[in-house]
């Protein structure tokens, strides 16, 4: 070996000790290669052998289509150790000093002695290469072999470990929040995250009937049918030439509480989805379940966990007692409808926790902004509601433009994981009414939402009264 090839095989052996995923390799190789050899491209594929295609490692596992000539590379190299210039050789036992013209170079990818890819090089027309340039390149094709494998094997379990950690996201969710219609969303979202070949479709029951909540629509009729045969006992369906799966969410009681459908439009599930998914959906049950029996312990609760505020029921209860008080006593009374403007997005940009950190912080500028006869409660999701007992609305407005600024002038610490940033600034819209009379409470809180709603459209950040 001279010198040159030295210094291009210890190239190649640097390129594989580092921490590359596939696009990464394939660019330092042809860097490498090409300055050995004057080539056009490189490129690497590999075989999967449960959806029959093969796929392109370097633009991001794309299956090739059938019409490629990679397909019958494959089929030719079959023992062979070259394709060249499109006919299949084996290596020599001795090296000769022949040298020949090179245009096109397929060399096997060999995994436990079976065809796992295959590694193509395009060289620059009438390339002049000799024999040992082949057997050099046999070095090469079984150390990128290796480390294709390597790569294969560490980007699958990087997924495995991604998914763990954004399960114990959703777990954490859910020590504060119970509301399925909120929690399923963001399973939804994440399953589409990790299954990205396929369609994701989330289905509950409720009352006998699956029911999508995610995503919005569902006009696959095949999906309807698939959930029809679902029974307790089932592990997984597969349909439409394993084209469509379903993958029932089973409760602590064995129950079928839900179900997750994989659908496809192009691919058939892999054995690897499969496994995914039943895993995917195993945790997801686990979460749901969670999230069922706490709402049922919850049942009980007058505080909201996240908060500190009533709760929605307490709420209810505390609002039909103060309506009472005041139509017996003849006291003024005010309702105030509170909902955090474009929330979504600090949820999107900050992340769910840091979501949560504004709710709480918001909730206690709201209480310390409040006099000790009101009442403050979490409405719902990002909506609060507030009784103000013995006030007119035009005290209300005084106390509610207070509570405005306070919000607005306020920072929240967020200390956001995801973006590096320690606190933020966010308003809140406000609609105000007064009770009358002939109106019954949640007929007043209406009104007030209508309040609130008007604020929105006029700008947000803003008090209105009706
Ligand atoms: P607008 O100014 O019109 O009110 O816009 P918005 O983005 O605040 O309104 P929207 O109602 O579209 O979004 C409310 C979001 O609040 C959607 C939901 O994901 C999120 N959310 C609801 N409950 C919780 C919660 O408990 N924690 C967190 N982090 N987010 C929540
Ligand atoms: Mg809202
Ligand atoms: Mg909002």
């Amino acid at each position: 070996m001279d010198n040159k090839q030295l210094l291009f095989l210890s190239k190649i052996s640097e390129i594989l000790a580092k921490e590359l995923d596939t696009f990464e390799l394939t660019q330092e190789l042809k860097t490498s290669l090409s300055e050995y050899k004057a080539l056009n491209s490189i490129r690497l594929y590999v075989y999967d052998s449960v959806t029959n295609t093969i796929r392109d490692c370097a633009d991001s596992w794309s299956i090739v289509e059938d019409s490629s000539s990679i397909y019958q590379a494959f089929d030719n190299i079959n023992g062979e150790d070259f394709i060249l210039n499109g006919k299949a050789y084996k290596l020599p036992q001795k090296i000769s000093e022949v040298s020949f013209k090179l245009n096109s170079l397929f060399m096997p990818i060999i995994k436990n002695e079976k065809l796992f890819g295959l590694i193509d090089i395009e060289f620059e027309e009438n390339t002049s290469v000799n024999m040992e340039f082949l057997f050099l390149m046999k070095i090469f094709a079984s150390q990128v072999s290796l480390k294709l494998q390597n790569i294969v094997l560490n980007e699958q379990s990087k997924i495995n470990v991604e998914f763990h950690d954004s399960m114990k996201n959703i777990a954490k969710i859910i020590e504060t929040q119970y509301e399925l219609n909120y929690i399923v969303p963001l399973i939804g979202e994440m399953l589409d995250r990790f299954i990205t070949d396929h369609l994701i479709y989330v289905f509950l029951k409720q009352e006998g009937d699956f029911k999508l909540v995610w995503p919005k629509a569902c006009k696959d009729e095949r999906i309807y049918e698939a959930l029809e045969q679902i029974k307790p006992e089932t592990e997984y369906l597969l349909l439409n030439n394993d084209k469509i799966g379903a993958f029932p969410l089973i409760s602590e009681e064995g129950d079928i509480s839900g179900c997750i459908v994989a659908r496809s439009t192009l691919d058939a599930l892999s054995k690897r989805d499969i496994s995914y998914l039943e895993q995917l959906t195993r945790q997801s049950a686990i979460t749901i379940n969670r999230a069922n029996s706490y709402s049922k312990i919850l049942q009980y609760a007058t505080i909201d966990a996240l908060t500190n505020l009533n709760n929605r029921r307490q709420f209810e209860l505390r609002l039909g007692q103060e309506i009472a008080t005041t139509k017996r006593q003849n006291n003024p009374l005010c309702a105030m409808m509170i909902d955090i403007d474009f929330f979504k997005k600090v949820n999107d940009t900050y992340g769910h926790a840091s979501g949560d950190a504004v709710l709480r912080g918001v909730a206690g500028i709201i209480k310390s902004a409040l006099r000790e006869s009101d009442i403050p409660s979490r409405y719902g999701g990002e909506e609060f509601a507030v009784l103000l007992p013995y006030t007119h609305i035009e005290e209300a407005k005084i106390v509610g433009e207070r509570l405005r600024k306070a919000v607005e002038s306020t920072p929240i610490e967020i200390n956001s994981e995801e973006t590096d940033i320690k606190s933020i600034n966010v308003t809140i819209s406000m609609g105000l009414a007064e009770f009358n009379k002939s109106e019954t409470g949640e007929e007043l809180f209406e009104r007030a939402d209508k309040a609130l709603y008007n604020a929105k459209e006029s700008g947000r950040n803003k008090v209105c009264v009706i």
